[in-house]
């Protein structure tokens, strides 16, 4: 495919769209078919230089200091835009991840007009810290802390849900008056490039937002990260790469937020209502096909409801349809890439040699002729395997889960927290304090009672151990994008 062909993904610098590069692009296919759609320009270390240098221009003219109301009312504008472009979006994050159109439409543009909002109203009512303080001499001083902008930030975002994680990260770090360069996932360039124009409409100045698109290791994301002009690095993606952005951070000791990836577990206790139980298991082990760091690939059930639990819970995987993402009867969609198709087969062939019973799925469906080369999977189900086994210990990041039994609340306590991630977890009971008690004992950022995936965007988001550092999320997202400066004054 050429230019002359296909749709060019270009990046935004300095405010402008720049001028693709033939020699310097790679093909975008459509993971539902396979076919290649449009062709993006990989920005090599000069422009990602100028992204960087574009923005450091735009926080000195100005964009540091502008009153944060008039940045709420920007982010407000900038969702109101969105709004009007819904369909546009949609249309984008569809032909970028195959993802079926209802959930993009409910969850992942939704998302993002929250995301704009709800930043607008945190940092319009964040107050300051300040503390008076008594002295010796019968004196007192007032310390406060005024907050500034971090800076020029980096914003690494993977293709899971592209434009919800990418505005998470967007909207509050502008909130606080940084500018941006932001390096969405090679997979799914598109809506972050279309959010560039969306932003310029809202009013956002010149090189306050900058886009620059490639890979990781010596393309767009090794040069974003190691950039000597960048102040800060939030980052969601795998472990791995976190650990290495880690490591490209830290000679220059920058601040890092890391989102990175989860092996969530759901306890089911006997007591729970299991309709309801089921429609919540089926949502948390199969929305966007597994492919959601908070989706659920562990599942402990107490021994006297593991068989309608497993039952149910196949019977309804059954029932998920499989096919156009344009067509409103499909809940779910394919895999991101043939590479990570691969990847979750071969997790199909450990199970199968740990003496894993397939519930359901375990291979690849056949679909139409239209979709013969989309990344297509069974959404699968297995029990027979313990802790012990690498399905149940690795994040496999597709629409599968493991049944484990358990007899007592403290050994499903125990087989949950036994894991090197943390993100997340959910607890299904019927049974009020256990519940509280339950999801307390969890070692996760978030865990959720009688539900999964319920997001109140002032709560703190993120996870402990492999599943990431630091939280955003309400006042936690103000904090990471500034830096206070305490003041003391003797009075
Ligand atoms: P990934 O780590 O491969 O890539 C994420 C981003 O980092 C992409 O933009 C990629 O190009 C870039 N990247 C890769 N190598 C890099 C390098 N060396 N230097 C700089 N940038 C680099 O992750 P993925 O496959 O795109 O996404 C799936 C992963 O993301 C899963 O592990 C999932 O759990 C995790 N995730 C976590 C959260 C969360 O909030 N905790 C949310 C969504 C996804």
């Amino acid at each position: 495919m050429t230019a002359e062909t296909g749709r060019w993904i270009r990046n935004f610098v300095a405010g402008q769209f720049v001028e693709p590069d033939e020699n310097r692009s790679f093909d975008k296919t459509d993971p539902a078919t396979g076919r290649v759609f449009a062709r993006v320009h990989e920005a090599d270390r000069e422009l990602v230089d100028r992204a960087v240098n574009a923005a450091r221009r735009a926080l000195h003219d100005g964009w540091a200091t502008t009153p944060v109301r008039e940045r709420a009312a920007l982010l407000r504008r900038a969702a109101d835009r969105i709004e009007e472009r819904f369909e546009e979006f949609v249309a984008a994050e569809v032909a970028d991840t195959g993802k079926p159109v209802t959930q993009a439409r409910e969850l992942d543009v939704a998302r993002a007009l929250t995301n704009f909002r709800t930043f607008a109203d945190v940092v319009a009512a964040a107050g300051q810290e300040s503390f008076l303080t008594d002295l010796a001499n019968g004196r007192q001083a007032l310390n406060y802390a005024v907050r500034k902008p971090l800076g020029v930030v980096a914003v690494v975002v993977p293709w899971n849900l592209p434009l919800l994680l990418l505005t998470w990260k967007v909207a509050p770090a502008l909130a606080c008056g940084n500018a941006l360069v932001v390096k969405p996932s090679e997979e799914t360039p598109a809506t972050a490039t279309l959010l560039a124009e969306v932003l310029a409409e809202a009013g956002l100045p010149a090189g306050v937002y900058n886009v620059v698109h490639g890979f990781g290791g010596d393309s767009a994301g090794e040069y974003v990260t190691s950039h000597p002009g960048i102040d800060g690095v939030t980052f969601t993606g795998s472990s791995a790469t976190g650990s290495h952005v880690m490591k490209t951070v830290a000679p220059r000791v920058r601040p890092v937020s890391f989102e990175l990836g989860g092996k969530n577990a759901a306890v089911v206790f006997d007591d729970v209502d299991l309709d309801e139980a089921l429609t919540g298991l089926t949502r948390s082990v199969f929305t966007n096909t597994g492919q959601v760091c908070l989706c659920t690939e562990r599942v402990y059930v107490q021994r006297s409801v593991f068989a309608d639990i497993a039952e149910g819970l196949a019977e309804r995987a059954r029932r998920l349809r499989l096919g156009d993402p344009l067509d409103e009867r499909t809940t779910t969609g394919p895999l991101i890439s043939p590479a990570h198709r691969n990847k979750v087969l071969s997790y199909f062939d450990l199970a199968e040699q740990a003496g894993a019973k397939v519930l359901t799925g375990g291979g690849v469906p056949q679909l139409g002729p239209g979709l013969a080369g989309g990344s297509w999977i069974e959404p699968t189900l297995w029990t027979g395997l313990t802790n012990a086994d690498r399905p149940v210990r690795e994040e496999i990041f597709g629409p599968v889960a493991a049944l484990i039994p358990f007899d007592t609340e403290a050994e499903a306590i125990a087989l949950a927290n036994d894991t090197e991630y943390g993100l997340a977890a959910s607890v299904w009971t019927n049974d009020l304090r256990r519940g509280h008690r339950v999801a307390q004992s969890m070692n996760v950022g978030m865990a959720w009672v009688n539900t999964w995936f319920l997001r109140d965007l002032r709560s703190p988001f993120g996870g402990v151990g492999l599943s990431g550092i630091g939280r955003e999320g309400g006042e936690s997202s103000l904090h990471f994008y500034t830096e206070p400066t305490n003041v003391c004054v003797q009075l």
